[in-house]
């Protein structure tokens, strides 16, 4: 009778402690499919910082935001040396020391300063590889980075790396000078280092399709895109640009928000003062250019979800 019970008791601890193991088995993967969130930091201008468990990707980084010009983007609190256009670009090494750590890939969406010119400062650092077009990857030869980190791309290859895939887009540079502005201008050979901040050129413009294991990101370098390249798409989050030149662009954040599938998370970018450094007021930007914004893409996407990018800071999306 005692054997009996004593019998009934241990099946009993063994029958538990099956069920307990089969629980913990069949939640491993359903931990593991959640437990790699997207970390986007908000580098300023365009630049991201992307980052999951297993890469870091930046996108368009730049840090120097240098005190170019004498216009009204200039403040008088700002101490630091003056630029000119003509001026040979110098970045700002020990800013970017303290803000830029292990890199893995640098995505660059054209050549222009506000997107290029911290660049080869930061992939010799960090060795990390570098997407862009032939312009940019010429450049980043002028600077002396090896052939071996660099991808050149015109838009439309659609690549697979060990842990996320990214579709280069072919797009259009923001329609700036009231839609006046056209430059065809592209280095098909390396030019002289250093450049002058002139000497980045645009060189053609691309957006980045980048898909993560849990998340895909539409990203931007400009306030513009060609919506046939774009259609189609199905990210759930982009990076949109919302500068003053989006208003040059018929219906920008309708056709946009539409031919992504209306996102479920818009992060817009490029909306900054770029000439101040991180730290100082960037109120009048939000007030002028993302209230509106948010109101644009309240109408075409209600249920999609504006979030605010605030220097330096992290945003994650589990
Ligand atoms: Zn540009």
């Amino acid at each position: 009778m005692n054997s009996c019970l004593y019998q009934m008791l241990s099946f009993k601890v063994i029958a538990i402690k099956s069920l307990i193991w089969l629980l913990v088995l069949y939640s491993l993967p359903t931990i593991n499919a959640q437990s790699n969130p997207l970390n986007l930091k908000f580098l300023g201008t365009a630049g991201w910082e992307l980052s999951n468990d297993s890469v870091t990707i930046l996108v368009d980084p730049y840090i120097s935001r240098i005190k170019l010009g004498t216009g009204p983007s200039i403040s008088k609190e700002d101490n630091r040396k003056s630029y000119i256009r003509t001026d040979y670009y110098e970045s700002d090494t020990l800013l970017i020391n303290k803000i830029i750590g292990k890199v893995d890939y640098i995505l660059v969406h054209h050549s222009h300063f506000d997107h290029l010119s911290d660049v080869p400062y930061i992939a010799k650092k960090t060795g990390a590889k570098v997407i862009g077009t032939e312009t940019t990857t010429n450049i980043l030869r002028a600077y002396g980075i090896s052939d071996d980190q660099l991808y050149t791309v015109k838009g439309g290859e659609d690549y697979q790396f060990d842990d996320f895939s990214v579709r280069v887009i072919p797009s259009l540079h923001s329609a700036l000078g009231k839609k006046k502005y056209f430059d065809s201008r592209t280095y098909t050979q390396p030019p002289k280092a250093p450049l002058q901040i002139k000497d980045f050129i645009e060189g053609g413009s691309l957006n980045f399709y980048i898909r993560f294991e849990n998340h895909k990101v539409l990203t931007a370098g400009s306030m513009n895109f060609i919506e046939r390249e774009i259609q189609g798409l199905q990210p759930d989050i982009i990076l949109p640009g919302v500068n003053f030149s989006r208003l040059e662009i018929y219906n920008y954040t309708e056709r946009l928000m539409k031919a992504t599938n209306f996102p479920k998370i818009v992060i817009p970018a490029h909306w900054d003062n770029f000439r101040v450094p991180y730290g100082y007021s960037q109120e009048s930007a939000l007030e002028k250019k993302i209230k509106p914004f948010i109101e644009e893409v309240k109408a075409a996407s209600p249920a999609s979800k504006v979030i605010i990018p605030v220097h330096l800071e992290t945003i994650t999306i589990k």
